[in-house]
């Protein structure tokens, strides 16, 4: 059917009774009817729903105070922290509500790795007395290789996360809330005063007897702490309720996934009964968290493995990005839904972890510019017109992603009538976004819809 430009807008208008969207084209597994992915985006919600989880006896974690969780373990005399979400203000919050379990002075701080969203409200857990603060040996090192790129990793991150959405656009951002307090985002952190080694630690504190792993995965600098006493196995980031973002949109440095499919099995290996992830709900029973560790690391080690068969294939980037799916057994488990993650993105950075950017295919080592592509594309559709018929015939065909492929040639071409292109790239991402229950994917269409329509990117961007 066709859908013309104006009712595309509906379909935001719509989110609240979303029964007048017809799916389009869908291009990715990722990608089903509006309103199954709306629902689907909903029901994940469940996963940061706020509040606070009692875990065992003495552990409880607080959940939904910010995009990451903060947890508390109570011992004999003080208590231990881990994590402390991204802002003195919402760790305030979160540490009230954890403190009507204990009122204990905080005897250690624990970071699982140095994302922003673990470290920055630590501040607001320290008393009177400095308690002593953990983080691995290589700590800070998440974001080292990509520092210089800074302006537009910034950039980028307000579109994955959907910062400047609004309401009515903001879903969620797959294992966080959308609304989160991000102004004082860093002002609490306090830097590790204890090094983890490579081969790890075990010591008591408060009585608490615990042990710290190291376990890069979704960070070089990432361990996992465990409870022998309770059985709790607290993850950090290499486990969350979602395909793991083994690659993120905003712009990464490789994430190694050999190495986080590994940690994974060997968080397994303590067969906790109890485990809480850096985001989402702690699994609670013994039996379900020791398969959602094992089947978790399984699905990370089955793309690497499927992604490499495919690049000794002799297969580029693009095809394998489209044959890899997760095994049959595991693609419907809740925790390994795309939610986040995506296992697309995810083959293409293993691609380009293990080879680079070149795909092995001599026509791509030096292929046309942009605009001189876009001149022959003009020209074997007819001419400038007839390809300008063809980007709105895909419009009105719900084909959003050749229409955005072919307004992006139109931009580049003398004579193209470039506000109707942009007007398609504009209408086409938000066709894309409503079928989208990937949330970067999604926040990503939108955002960028958004910055189209008010001008503010550059021609070079649009
Ligand atoms: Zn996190």
């Amino acid at each position: 059917m066709s859908i013309p430009l104006k009712s595309i807008a509906l379909v935001f208008a719509s989110f609240v009774a979303p029964a007048i969207v017809s799916p389009g084209i869908a291009h990715s597994d990722t990608q089903v009817d509006p309103q199954t992915a709306l629902k689907m985006l909903n029901s994940q919600q469940q996963q940061f729903q706020k509040g606070v989880v009692q875990v065992t006896d003495n552990v409880f974690t607080a959940v939904g105070f910010h995009g990451a969780n903060t947890s508390m373990i109570v011992g004999k005399d003080g208590v231990i922290i881990i994590d402390t979400l991204k802002g003195p203000q919402s760790a305030k919050e979160a540490f009230e509500a954890l403190r009507v379990h204990s009122d204990k002075p905080v005897k250690a701080i624990i970071y699982t790795h140095s994302h922003g969203d673990h470290i920055g409200g630590a501040s607001a857990f320290v008393g009177e007395e400095m308690p002593d603060i953990y983080g691995t040996e290589n700590f800070g090192s998440a974001e080292g290789t990509t520092k210089a790129a800074g302006p537009v990793k910034q950039k980028r991150n307000v579109r994955q996360f959907g910062r400047k959405l609004s309401p009515m656009e903001s879903t969620n951002r797959g294992v966080a809330p959308a609304l989160t307090a991000d102004h004082d985002g860093g002002n609490g952190f306090v830097p590790p005063t204890i090094q983890v080694p490579d081969d790890g630690l075990k010591t008591t504190i408060a009585g608490i007897k615990l042990e710290m792993h190291v376990a890069p995965g979704e960070t070089d600098d990432a361990m996992f702490i465990w409870l022998p006493e309770g059985k709790v196995l607290f993850s950090g980031d290499n486990f969350y309720s979602s395909f793991p973002n083994l690659y993120a949109i905003r712009g990464t440095a490789y994430r190694d996934v050999r190495s986080w499919s590994e940690s994974v099995a060997k968080m397994a290996e303590f067969r906790p009964s109890h485990l809480v992830p850096g985001h989402t709900m702690p699994i609670l029973d013994a039996e379900a968290a020791v398969t959602a560790l094992t089947d978790y690391s399984r699905a990370i080690r089955s793309v690497y493995d499927q992604t490499v068969r495919g690049i000794n294939a002799g297969k580029g980037p693009d095809q394998i990005a489209h044959e890899v799916k997760l095994p049959a057994d595991l693609r419907d488990e809740p925790y390994l839904i795309e939610f986040y993650g995506s296992v697309p993105h995810a083959t293409r950075a293993i691609y380009s972890g293990l080879l680079g950017w070149f795909d092995g295919n001599p026509t791509t080592l030096n292929p046309l510019e942009p605009k001189i592509k876009a001149q022959k594309i003009a020209e074997l559709a007819g001419g400038t017109q007839q390809l300008s018929q063809q980007m709105q015939a895909a419009l009105d065909k719900q084909d959003y992603q050749w229409a955005l492929e072919l307004s992006d040639h139109m931009k580049w071409l003398d004579g193209a009538d470039r506000p109707l292109a942009r007007k398609v790239k504009i209408a086409a991402l938000r066709g894309l976004a409503a079928q989208e229950y990937n949330a970067p994917n999604r926040n990503y269409y939108l955002s960028y819809a958004n910055e189209l329509e008010s001008g503010e990117l550059s021609e070079i961007w649009f």
